[in-house]
């Protein structure tokens, strides 16, 4: 907590890999992969909780949780 990043370096690594996938997809995921790093990476900027690593693998560049896009809830499918 805290001074590490809450995901792993094998989550981090994957996102990488996903948003390298799909770069020519535009500035926003290169953005993305220059914040992955950084330990701000996957907070929501507007409530400040962990975004779902879920979620970052369907928008690697995603800047806010589930809760505060408004997104309904996923049901286990
Ligand atoms: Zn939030």
């Amino acid at each position: 907590m805290g001074h590490h990043h809450y995901l792993t370096i094998e989550q981090r690594e994957t996102l990488a890999r996903l948003i390298r996938s799909q770069y020519d997809t535009g500035p926003r995921l290169k953005t993305a992969l220059e914040r992955l790093h950084q330990l701000d990476y996957g907070v929501c900027i507007e409530c400040g909780k962990n975004i779902e690593f879920v979620r970052l693998q369907d928008d690697p560049a995603a800047l806010h949780c589930r809760a505060c896009a408004r997104l309904p809830v996923a049901s286990e499918s």
